[in-house]
Formats: structure tokens, sequence, C-alpha cells
């Protein structure tokens, strides 16, 4: 009987780390990049030094192996990592170098590029000298359901030439390359065997952004692409013919959970205020914290959170071991963005107006939390899988216990 719930002294000595070094340089830089707009240019020069000063700490690249400029840890000890990363918003896994979506192209690079192609992409996005995007997402066809992929590579010569349109692109403006997915067998059946990935430089001819998409959480740089006749030299396909699919969903796997480790900090930080806020604000007699109603809000999130928690480092521990995750990693991924998005209206509730106002980090995280519900899979579609797995187990053994984390 092998469950054992301590951390390795390792992994709580590097945790402790990353969580000083949050606390005491990179909170005041994310602090101050929320004050006027000419005393915050002082501030993103300080997000340059702060990834230096990660490196020399030895806090670069958690999620990439030692011969790769990183940290060599695990999926697991990686969850401790972002979850502190995390706690100050968008900057903290930047200044790690460990930000979405490079992080997930830096695993897809690492598990699919050849020798040549990792020298030219993984070497410089590891070394923090470039950054880069995944484009899969279509105006035109649901995203939900890659197999719809319009845009098109068509073979001319040694090279193929794209067209196509892709939208809700992160980090596209800046990026020097993209991973993009278009479709190189149309007929092919499986229809999951109709797309294959391209590593397209950026700038390309034919490669147009047409424009960084306005959000309800303001211009995150979710870009609107164009792509016409864009050549892309054999070379650059990225795996094999027909693997697109194959290589989207192995990268979406680790790529979600790195969101909810991230999400989970967040939520950890709504929870803490939402309990500050109750132990200092006085009405009809008490403290809110004293109050039943309130206290169900605490005891709710602290459960949700709780649960989230151990659903990351389950599906991160099947990760690391080598057996099938794509359930467990449903599992979390739905249940975390639902517990950020409750945590963070909760904690909105126990503020009243003062909530309501962007005079606390609350609303901005409440816009971003709103995305978790569908980036990386919409809510609907984890339940699609959950609910299919769990009536294949009972189907096939009278038990569900297969498809409930193998566990009990
Ligand atoms: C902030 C942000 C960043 C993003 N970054 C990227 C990026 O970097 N690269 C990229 O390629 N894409 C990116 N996306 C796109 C994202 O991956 C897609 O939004 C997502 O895959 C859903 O696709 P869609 O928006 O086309 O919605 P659709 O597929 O049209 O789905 C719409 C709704 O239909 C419902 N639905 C869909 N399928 C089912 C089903 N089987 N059963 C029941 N209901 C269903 C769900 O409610 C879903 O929300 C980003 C999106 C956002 C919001």
């Amino acid at each position: 009987m092998a469950i054992d719930f301590t951390l390795s002294p390792e992994v709580e000595e590097v945790r402790k780390r990353v969580r000083t070094f949050m606390e005491e340089e990179v909170r005041p830089v994310q602090e101050g990049l929320q004050r006027e707009e000419a005393e915050r240019n002082r501030y993103i020069e300080e997000i340059g030094n702060l990834r230096r000063r990660a490196k020399d700490l030895g806090l670069w690249n958690p999620h990439m192996p030692k011969e790769w400029d990183g940290m060599g840890l695990s999926i697991t000890a990686m969850a401790f990592v972002s979850a502190e990363a995390a706690r100050v918003g968008g900057i903290g896994p930047y200044v790690l170098n460990a930000q979405a979506p490079d992080e997930g192209n830096m695993h897809t690079l690492l598990a699919w590029a050849t020798p040549e192609q990792k020298e030219k992409y993984l070497r410089p996005l590891t070394e923090g000298r470039a950054r880069s995007c995944f484009a899969m997402t279509e105006p035109e066809v649901a995203g939900s359901d890659p197999t719809l992929i319009q845009t098109s590579a068509v073979k001319d010569g040694d090279d193929w030439v794209l067209n196509g349109h892709k939208w809700f692109i992160s980090g596209a403006r800046g990026a020097s390359f993209a991973i993009c997915i278009a479709r190189t067998d149309p007929d092919a059946d499986p229809p999951q065997a109709r797309n294959s990935a391209f590593l397209v430089d950026m700038p390309s001819d034919g490669w147009e952004i047409v424009r960084d998409i306005e959000t309800m959480a303001g211009r995150g740089n979710h870009c609107e692409i164009r792509i016409t006749d864009v050549r892309v030299s054999a070379a650059n396909m990225l795996g094999g013919q027909g693997e697109g699919h194959k290589l989207g969903q192995a990268r979406l796997g680790p790529a979600r959970l790195a969101h909810c480790m991230r999400w989970i900090g967040q939520a950890e930080v709504a929870l803490e205020m939402m309990i500050d806020r109750a132990l200092n604000r006085f009405a009809h007699g008490s403290l809110l914290a004293d109050k039943q109603a309130i206290q169900w809000m605490i005891a709710d999130s602290a459960m949700e959170l709780y649960t989230g928690k151990l659903m990351v480092l389950h599906a991160a521990y099947r990760i690391e071991n080598g057996l099938e995750f794509r359930q467990e990693v449903s599992y979390a991924k739905h249940h975390v963005a639902n517990t950020l998005w409750r945590v963070v209206d909760r904690a909105i509730q126990v503020h009243g107006a003062l909530g309501y106002s962007t005079d606390t980090p609350l609303a901005d995280m409440m816009r971003h939390a709103r995305a978790a519900r569908l980036v990386d899979g919409a809510d609907e579609v984890h339940q699609q899988t959950i609910a299919r797995n769990v009536i294949k187990a009972f189907k096939e053994d009278g038990s569900t216990r297969m498809a409930t984390g193998d566990l009990l």
C-alpha cells in the first residue's frame, strides 16, 4: 500500500523558495503594474530583471528537464510551484518562464520535435529569448471539435502552403513562431487523422494579425489571424503527417493541468481575501466570520479547493507514472475552473460593494476566471468525456470504479 501524502523535503524546499521570491520580489512589481501609466512603465521594465533574478535563484523553467535549462521537477512537484507562482497573477508564471502558451509548447516540442527543430524553436523558448503561440481555433467552426478545422495545408514541391483563419490565438503578437494546426488529409478516416501540425516562423508573408480581440478582461494578446498562402518548408512539419490531432490532445493533457495548477493559486488568494474580510467586517452584532451564512461560503470554498488540489495531484501522478490520464484531467479541469469561478464570486459577495469595485483584484480575477470554463475544452465537453468513460466502465465490468480515479 503505497499512498503517501507527505511532500518530499526537496519539493517542500522548492515550494518555500518560490513563495518567498513571489511574495518579496514579484508581488511589489505586480502591484506597481496596477498604478497610473507613467509609473507603470517603470514596473514593466522590472519584469525583465525579475526573470534574470529567477535564473540566478535557480527557479527558471520549473517544467523543463535539467538538460533544457530547467529545474527537472516532476509534474506533481510542478503543481506546487505553479500554484505558488499564480498567487501573484499573470506575471508570476512568466517570471519563471512557465507561462501559457509557451509552457505547453515547450512540452510539445520536447516530445515531438526533431533535434534540429528543438535547437531552432525549443532552445530560444527555454532561454527566454522568444515567445510562441498555438494556433488551432477558428471562428467559422466549433473549436470544441478539431476534426472540423478548415485551415488547409497543401503540398507544393518541398513546401506546404497554408490558407485559413484562426482566432483567440494567445500570445500571437510578439511571438517568433506558431504551432499551427491545419488540414492536410481532408478525406482521412478516422477524421482525427486529417490534421497536421506546422512550425510557422513569424513574421511570415501571408501571416496577418488582424486584431487583438477585445475580451471582457480587456486586450490580452488573443489574436485573430488571416493565413494567406503562407509557405512552410516540409522540415517544419511537427510530428508526422496526420498527427496534428494526436499532438493537440497530447499537448492539452498536461497543458490543461498546468492551467488548473495556476487556477488553484488564484482560488486560494480569493479564499484568503474572503476570510480576511470576514474577520474584519462587523455587522448586526458580530463579525461576518461569526455568521453561519458566511461560514458556509468559506466552508464550501475550502472543500471545493481541497477537492481540486487532490484531483490535480492525482491526475499529475497518473501522467508521471505513464498511466491513462484523460479522464482524471477532465475531472480536474472542469472542477478547478468552476471552483475558481465560485470562490471568486463568493469573495466578491463577502466584500459587498467593495468587491464590485475595482479597488481590489477580485473584479479582474473574476473577468479572467470566466475564460477558464471555456479554454482547453468547455465545461460540457469535459462532462461529455467524463460521462462516456463512466458509462463505458459500468458497461464493461458493472462498476464505475475504473472511471472514477480507479480508487477505493
Ligand atoms: C482567453 C482565451 C484564450 C484562448 N487561447 C487559445 C489559443 O491560444 N489557441 C487556440 O487555438 N485557441 C484558444 N482559445 C480558444 C478556445 O480553445 C476555444 O474557445 C474552445 O476550444 C471552444 O471553442 P469555441 O469557442 O469555438 O466554442 P464552440 O466549440 O463553438 O462551443 C460553444 C459552446 O458549445 C457547447 N458545446 C460544445 N461542444 C459540446 C458538446 N459536445 N456537448 C455539449 N455542449 C457542447 C459548450 O457550452 C461550448 O462552450 C482561447 C479562448 C479564450 C477564451
